[in-house]
């Protein structure tokens, strides 16, 4: 596959002599958030090998992974279950309307059982109510994840500094494992809970060349304001390049923060992965009135 990697101009880039370059993996596919169709890709690989025809997977009512799942489960012949956290409410939000319409099952579980989706227990409740399935962890981490998001980067991709923003951690690691030790890898975590987040990549890498800068969460997951808000719709404007409000606005607003701040050494090539999640931003729109792209 051949992914689109551009070069944003900036006046401020050229007063600090830094370079800002975009890879496009949320070019991947229309409804697939870019790094969810790797982490999904070996998945499918090891369901198709195990003769799985059905594929389960967990995850809020906006996930982007619930709606990647449905959309590649389509496109290769497998059915898809989503077990998605809260009430069922009468009119399905973009997300799930979308899920559903690629053919996705979906079953709600209130928060408090959510908690236990994991456990033997409940997922032999799942197994009797829905036949035997391939099981894909909420957010599509696993080993599998990781194999594929190892393959976001290329020896071709030979910035000074990689940045991605960060969910569970397993797409930042991919690209740790396969980055040259003489890169900074910079994650940008989209939600609380930094010193987990750290201990979980920690676990997963084969290098230290990496950090996360816990600076740009804006206050947790989901959470937004309006100067973010604002940042990404200039930003659309001034670069043609949407970015979401969950993942990629808060990277992006924190790249060019640290940008202002002299972070980076003069000289510094610096490479944003864009990992998607546009799909999101109708459902922040509906919900908030906002007027995301
Ligand atoms: C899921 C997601 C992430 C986070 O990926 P992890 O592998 O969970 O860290 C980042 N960006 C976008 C757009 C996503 O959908």
């Amino acid at each position: 596959m051949k992914i689109k990697t551009q070069e944003i101009s900036n006046r401020i880039f050229e007063e600090k002599d830094v370079k800002l370059f975009v890879k496009r993996i949320d070019l991947t596919h229309e409804f697939i958030s870019g790094n969810k169709w790797y982490k999904l890709k070996y998945n499918l690989l090891e369901a198709e090998r195990n003769s799985f025809n059905t594929l389960l997977t967990f995850g809020g009512a906006y996930s982007n992974h619930i709606l990647a799942t449905s959309v590649l489960a389509n496109e290769n012949g497998f059915k898809s279950i989503g077990i998605i956290r809260g009430e069922r409410c009468a009119d399905l939000n973009p997300t799930l309307k979308l899920a559903k319409e690629h053919g996705m099952q979906l079953h709600y579980v209130s928060r408090k059982e959510y908690q236990f989706k994991q456990t033997s227990k409940f997922l032999s409740v799942l197994r009797n109510k829905f036949g035997d399935f391939y099981l894909i962890p909420e957010g599509g981490s696993n080993k599998f994840a990781l194999k594929g998001t190892s393959e976001i980067i290329t020896k071709n991709d030979s910035q000074d500094y990689i940045c991605c923003s960060v969910g569970t951690g397993t797409t930042l690691a991919g690209i740790i494992n396969s980055s040259s030790i003489k890169q900074n890898i910079i994650g940008f975590p989209a939600i609380k809970g930094f010193k987990e987040l750290e201990k979980e990549i920690k676990s997963i890498t084969t290098k230290s060349n990496w950090q996360l800068n816990n600076d740009f969460c804006f206050g947790g997951y989901a959470k937004t304001n309006s100067l973010l808000i604002n940042f990404i719709n200039n930003f659309n404007k001034n670069q043609l390049i949407p970015l979401d409000a969950i993942y990629t606005g808060k990277m992006m607003f924190g790249i060019l923060e640290l940008i202002a701040k002299d972070y980076f050494p003069k000289g510094s090539s610096i490479l944003a992965i864009h990992t998607g999640g546009l799909q999101g931003n109708k459902g922040m729109n509906q919900r908030f009135g906002f007027n995301l792209p």
